[in-house]
């Protein structure tokens, strides 16, 4: 049975709003243009993954509304299996409301809906119905329960976990140490050593990096923005450097990554062959616009 990845996560709708400046509170003012397109964590590492060619099942929920299509649409384009996505009754497709500036600083304000209704029981199933390969990936903006769950389910039926605790989540200490990789930015980094109670030997994303391993995670993955990324494990430190590139958009960037690296390790790569692809791919959407519509196929020339 050929592997399959598992993205258990967050499918919202991003609205955009590009504006020459932030308004302050109470203030309103005309934005120059907007766009809506599909966001959400979950939904973008699934399409991410999907574009470099993984076969991917995505587990999730949206509203009965017509935000879900929008949600759902490239994910259902690139053949993502949505078979396991709830549409709730009770509550909206959730929702990203995002003002970008013409100095390209950004606010965000989430609002999850349907997704905070993925329960641990429907993230359950969807892991006893996977396969012996399969790869199962989950982010941070489920709720904790149900992550937590999806961890301890997939960890008892022997499947691999990639874990990306973005935005970050203090999640329980047998489930970071669980992940294989555990795939952070810097910042999320700094924030699981401090949860865990760890020593790290520096604050970069390397020494970082270095630590949570100590905690008996089997390897960690912190992502290093134009440097690249950070690999530790048990066969030692390496760096794997980004080529350099003009950046325009580097909303996303994190999830084109985790989405091919997850990929690459469905498709039997060893953990730092993953990596570099995965540092190419995440180049290659800060060179577009836009997270998911900044994604590069098999057929994209990567950096
Ligand atoms: P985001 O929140 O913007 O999605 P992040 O903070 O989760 O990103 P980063 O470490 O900033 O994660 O970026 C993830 C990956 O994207 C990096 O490992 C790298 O491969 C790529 N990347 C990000 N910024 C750049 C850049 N300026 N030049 C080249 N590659 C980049």
């Amino acid at each position: 049975m050929t592997a399959r990845l598992l993205v258990i996560g967050s499918a919202n709708v991003d609205l955009f709003a590009h504006v020459a400046r932030h308004p302050t509170p109470g203030e309103t003012i005309l934005g120059q243009g907007g766009e809506r397109a599909g966001g959400g964590k979950g939904a973008n590492q699934a399409l991410a993954a999907a574009l470099q060619g993984a076969p991917v099942t995505f587990v999730g929920a949206v509203g009965q509304d017509g935000d879900a299509d929008v949600a759902l649409g490239a994910l259902r384009t690139a053949g993502v299996d949505l078979s396991r996505v709830a549409a709730v009754a009770d509550a909206p497709t959730g929702l990203a409301i995002i003002t970008v500036s013409a100095d390209g600083e950004n606010t965000i304000v989430v609002i999850s809906g349907a997704n905070a209704t993925v329960t641990p029981e429907q993230a359950e199933a969807a892991v006893a119905a996977s396969g012996p390969d399969d790869v199962v990936l989950l982010q941070g903006e489920l709720p904790r329960t149900t992550t937590e769950a999806a961890v301890r389910a997939a960890v008892a039926a022997g499947r691999r976990v990639v874990l990306n605790v973005a935005p970050w989540n203090a999640l329980d200490r047998d489930v970071l140490t669980s992940a294989d990789p555990l795939v952070l930015n810097e910042h999320e980094a700094a924030q699981a050593v401090e949860e865990l109670g760890l020593e790290a030997s520096g604050d970069g994303g390397t020494a970082l990096a270095e630590a949570l391993v100590t905690a008996g995670t089997p390897s960690v993955v912190v992502t290093l923005g134009a440097e690249g990324a950070a690999v530790v494990d048990a066969s030692g430190t390496d760096t794997v450097p980004s080529r350099r590139v003009t950046a325009v958009d580097t909303t996303g960037a994190g999830d084109a990554f985790t989405g091919a690296l997850a990929a690459r390790l469905i498709a039997g790569d060893p953990l730092r062959a993953a990596v570099e692809h995965a540092v190419r791919v995440g180049a290659y959407a800060v060179q577009h616009h836009g997270a998911q519509p900044s994604y590069p196929g098999l057929e994209q020339e990567l950096p």
